[in-house]
């Protein structure tokens, strides 16, 4: 891959993380302003309202920080010059791809494997499970480990 390119990656990535660590922030600014509500109004209805509402905030932060790690794993991979290479197959992914989603791990050929098996019934560890680590890769899952 092009410096120029990566550069603009790196740079895309770096934005990215920023804005996902102010979300993370803004959501943990509303848990607390829900906590303080608590304790001054403090009945029963609230508490549930409450917790209900701090369990949407925790998903929303749980996926900002899956999506953070995503970056600064992709971060990671630019520092160690392995950037742009496909973690299932070892092939390079798109530039086009990466120019537009810049954490992205897989070759779009892997990736859609990927979404199949985890739209098929069952996921992973499903019907498609057996097919899909049948090659000579079935070994190295960590999922025949468990
Ligand atoms: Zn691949």
């Amino acid at each position: 891959m092009k410096q120029k390119a990566l550069a603009a990656i790196r740079d895309k990535l770096l934005e990215k993380r920023k804005s996902i660590l102010q979300s993370i922030e803004r959501e943990e600014g509303k848990k607390i302003i829900l906590a303080k509500s608590k304790i001054i109004n403090g009945d029963r209805v609230d508490e549930a309202n409450m917790l209900s509402e701090m369990e949407v905030y925790g998903r929303l932060e749980e996926m900002e920080r899956k999506k953070l790690q995503g970056i600064d794993q992709a971060l990671e991979r630019i520092e160690e010059g392995i950037y742009g290479r496909c973690v299932v197959c070892g092939g390079e992914i798109d530039e086009r791809r990466l120019l537009a989603i810049p954490e992205a791990r897989m070759c779009v050929f892997c990736q859609t494997v990927q979404e199949k098996m985890r739209a098929s019934t069952g996921g992973v560890h499903g019907k498609s499970f057996s097919q899909s680590h049948s090659g000579p890769n079935q070994a190295k899952c960590s999922c025949l480990k468990k």
